[in-house]
């Protein structure tokens, strides 16, 4: 089978559905979406779906913001009836040393520059707000009411099915397995069932990204790790923000079904392909979270799972046009945070293509940044 696209996406989780969304609303032409698997059975589907705004790098934070505004608006900017549970019930970030108490000061002001109503809290505030937060040893913490998290199928399904509306063609398991490039340029890529030629490839394949990028010669500086996350049985709303701490490295939602959802980085997790489940995890969730929220001893745990991150040096995002070969464009190194900036990433990432300047420039985000040793930083990641 041999056909014609204006633009291949590789990879269907929400950053790939976004942006086909994204181009094919603009109309630029045949937009194909290649997914291996189902629809965000990668990272999105195994995520916590958070998104707030309150990061400490300036770019994160304008990206998570303007996405904030589009999750709240998701219903009518994809027109669609699907019940995204969009839940503002802020984030609650804990601070446990005088160190990150110093930093959080520092973010707040960068956010409140850049319109984030985010603000400190003493430890009897954070408690207002979670009336069974464990407070020993607590600094003081910041709250922002806009925060929140979403269910992450109904958001991909959302872009996809907005995306179809708008002529997006979207394979599901369709492997990529070549992409071809003539005299510097992308001229095609290869899947189990034939060649498609295209001048535009986006590669938006998550924890796998490397090993795509690899086909066309370009090294990405990435690397995929595991991470662990478990849902609880449904009880009755009573914990209304994501509670975070970078001290214990964990969060904890409770979505609008009632079920806690939460999850730890941990530093020692299994890099590679790795996604299935440990008891040490286990151990160590429950460990840490009944000493932070104790009432949470009292539930029981229904499913626990894994997904990869998609970790780049400086936890930001690698996005745009890859240096040497024309055509080929990346979103990847989302660094587990990728879910809550896919709304303006994919908006930014469809305006390069079509030769628009960007929203938000995007050379700061680009491959070529590790080159010229221009890392970006991000202090508050999990
Ligand atoms: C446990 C966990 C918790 C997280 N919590 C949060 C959170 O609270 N908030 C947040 O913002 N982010 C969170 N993240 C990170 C977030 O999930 C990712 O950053 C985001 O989902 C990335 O989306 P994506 O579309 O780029 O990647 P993915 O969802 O991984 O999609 C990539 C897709 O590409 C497909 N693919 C790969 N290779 C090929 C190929 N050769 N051909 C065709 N298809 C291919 C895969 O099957 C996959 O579906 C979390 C991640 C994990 C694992």
């Amino acid at each position: 089978l041999r056909e014609a696209a204006d633009a291949v996406v590789i990879g269907g989780g929400v950053v790939g559905c976004s942006i086909a969304y994204n181009l094919a609303k603009k109309g630029y032409g045949k937009v194909v979406v290649l997914e291996r698997g189902f629809l965000a059975s990668g990272a999105t589907g195994r995520c916590g779906a958070g998104v707030r705004a309150q990061w400490g790098a300036k770019t994160n934070c304008r990206l998570a913001y303007s996405s904030i505004k589009m999750f709240s608006q998701m219903n009518e900017m994809l027109e669609t009836k699907r019940d995204i549970e969009f839940k503002q019930g802020g984030y609650l970030l804990l601070a446990f040393t005088e160190n990150q108490w110093r930093q959080f000061q520092a973010n707040v002001t960068l956010q409140n520059s850049l319109g984030i109503p985010s603000r400190l809290l003493t430890p009897k505030e954070a408690r207002e707000i979670v009336p069974f937060l464990n407070t020993e040893g607590l600094v003081g913490a910041t709250y922002c009411h806009e925060d929140g998290h979403c269910n992450p199928f109904q958001v991909t399904l959302a872009y996809a099915d907005a995306a179809r509306r708008h002529g997006a063609k979207i394979r599901t398991y369709v492997e990529a397995t070549g992409i071809l490039t003539e005299g510097g340029r992308i001229r095609g890529v290869l899947t189990e069932e034939g060649e498609i030629s295209t001048p535009i490839t986006v590669v938006a394949a998550g924890g796998h990204s490397a090993d795509l990028a690899r086909m066309v010669g370009v090294e990405l500086p990435i690397y995929s790790e595991r991470h662990q996350i478990l849902v609880t049985e449904q009880v009755e709303p009573v914990l209304g923000p994501m509670v975070m701490s970078f001290h214990h490295g964990l969060y904890c939602q409770q979505t609008p079904d009632g079920s806690f959802i939460m999850g730890i980085g941990d530093p020692n997790e299994l890099k590679g392909y790795v996604t299935t489940s440990s008891w040490h995890f286990l151990e160590e969730m429950a460990g840490k979270i009944t000493g932070l929220l104790p009432p949470v001893a009292s539930l029981r745990v229904v499913r626990q799972w894994a997904g990869l991150y998609d970790i780049s040096p400086d936890a930001h995002p690698i996005l745009g046009q890859a240096p040497y070969v024309e055509g080929f464009y990346l979103a990847c190194g989302f660094s587990g945070h990728g879910f809550m900036i896919a709304p303006m990433v994919s908006r930014l990432l469809a305006q390069a293509i079509c030769d628009e300047e960007p929203e938000i420039p995007l050379e700061s985000l680009g491959l070529a940044r590790f080159g010229r040793g221009e890392l970006l930083h991000e202090p508050s990641v999990v």
